[in-house]
């Protein structure tokens, strides 16, 4: 089998699972689906939450010089003019000349062996031409054309070009336009930074790959503030959180590459730019970003909306508009990672089994609880009484009586459970318990009051 096809096995096994045990659904499913949209199902939503509040507790919670945020996703457009995504935040799009469906440019490029970061419209179809290059479906290709990829709508009930709004394609944006509300009102010093999760849409031309490029998606990100003199030290001060954070979401270091953005690929704004890539059953791909944005976006707002952005050091005259360094984190991206590395096929006593080993912190369900028997009442009133005490002290915790205990195990290994609590006789004599571990699949038994 080509390593192609096996990446191909290995993730089409894992949307199969995130669907079939309640992880992540395709948007709108039963009306034929929305392309780009997925749903969070019971599982997926608490894996997603598990992720963003260790990023939160990481980045804000546990540090001094961190703010958070929560904008609106709907910002007045000249929010969008000033930052440049109404002229410049555009993808190439061509199109098969007879089917007339449309595809990224340098997505055809790449997906026919040519990198085509860095290259301009003009030289990717040319590239298209000179080497033959056809759509997926076999027919010639028109020239590209660019695409803007903010989703227009519009504020209010008039809906000339002075209602015009966008759902916002990144969060940053809304963490600059409230720099200076924190700055008065809470007066940090430099260097601070401010961070919010929330979601951003972006009308990708080729959704793909399950959640990876989606046009609704999250993202978690960080302005933070420096003195200029003084980014380089910040940038990896950030760049050195960004992998105790990675580690912390099990992502196996050996998978995790660092790529430092050449200038004629990096955005127009930024000095320096790392992407985080990882290594995704569908290859080496971007995870995150971390960019040296200077004082862009900040001089944009001072010049376009008129008001000081300066920031002055405290007790001196000294004022200067600070510059910025900003890690960006997709969730999606960050989930897809998750569940890749815990995908993990073995064998237990000659038996196959799939199972998911999340980190004990990521992991949407921490302890299963089930009687041996369902059928017997001190069993199940003992189980109960055991499910409310694990319950109380962790939430996260799943009753399953359904089936014969071998077959709720595999069970509980897919979705990750690590560990899975039985009451059986015995415990009715000796207030103990079996708890088995989801790797190891070793049996102890317990005291219920050390639980
Ligand atoms: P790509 O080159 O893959 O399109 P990008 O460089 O445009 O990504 P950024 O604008 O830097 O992405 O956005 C920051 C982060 O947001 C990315 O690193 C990624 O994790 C996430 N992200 C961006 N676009 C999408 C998308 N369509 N679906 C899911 N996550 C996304």
């Amino acid at each position: 089998m080509s390593k192609n096809s096996e990446k191909n096995i290995q993730m089409e096994n894992i949307v199969s699972l995130a669907k079939r045990r309640g992880f992540i659904y395709p948007g709108s499913d039963v009306y034929g689906g929305l392309s780009g949209t997925w749903d969070y199902g019971p599982l997926g939503v608490t894996l997603k939450r598990n992720i963003m509040q260790l990023w939160w507790k990481m980045f804000v919670d546990d540090r001094e010089d961190m703010y958070g945020v929560d904008a609106a996703i709907l910002m007045n457009q000249k929010v969008w003019q000033a930052s440049g995504h109404v002229d410049t935040f555009v993808d190439p799009l061509c199109e098969d000349t007879v089917n007339h469906r449309r595809f990224r440019t340098d997505h055809i490029l790449k997906d026919n062996g040519i990198d085509a970061d860095g290259l301009t419209m003009e030289q990717m179809d040319a590239l298209i031409e000179e080497k033959g290059i056809k759509s997926p479906d076999g027919n010639p290709l028109s020239k590209s054309r660019t695409f803007n990829m903010m989703f227009e709508t519009h504020v209010g009930a008039s809906t000339d070009a002075t209602s015009v709004s966008y759902l916002r394609p990144e969060t940053a944006q809304g963490i600059f336009t409230n720099y200076k509300n924190v700055v008065d009102n809470f007066y940090p010093d430099l260097p601070f930074g401010l961070a919010q999760q929330g979601k951003a849409f972006r009308n990708e031309i080729s959704p793909r790959d399950f959640i990876f490029r989606s046009r609704e998606f999250e993202q978690m990100e960080i302005e933070y503030f420096v003195n200029p003199e003084n980014w380089e030290e910040a940038f990896d001060a950030l760049l050195a959180d960004t992998h105790k954070f990675l580690e912390a979401l099990g992502l196996p270091s050996e998978k995790i590459h660092e790529l430092e953005v050449a200038e004629a690929d990096r955005a127009h704004y930024s000095k320096r730019t790392i992407d985080i890539e990882y290594d995704f059953p569908i290859g080496k791909e971007e995870l995150l970003g971390i960019a040296y944005r200077t004082d862009f976006d900040l001089m944009n707002i001072q010049n376009n909306a008129g008001k000081s952005m300066e920031y002055t050091i405290k007790g001196t005259n000294t004022k200067f508009v600070p510059h910025v360094i900003e890690p960006s984190f997709g969730v999606e991206r960050a989930v897809m990672a998750v569940l890749a590395a815990a995908y993990t096929e073995d064998e237990v006593n000659g038996e196959k089994r799939i199972v998911m080993k999340f980190p004990e912190h990521l992991a949407p369900v921490k302890y299963c609880v089930s009687p041996l028997l369902k059928n017997k009442p001190e069993l199940v009133e003992k189980a109960r009484e055991v499910y409310q005490i694990l319950k109380k002290k962790h939430g996260n915790v799943l009753w399953d009586d359904n089936g014969n205990i071998g077959k709720r195990y595999r069970r509980q290994d897919e979705i990750g459970t690590p560990y899975c609590v039985v009451v059986d006789f015995d415990s009715l004599d000796n207030n103990d318990v079996t708890i088995r571990d989801r790797d190891t699949t070793e049996q102890k038994r317990v005291a219920i009051a050390e639980l």
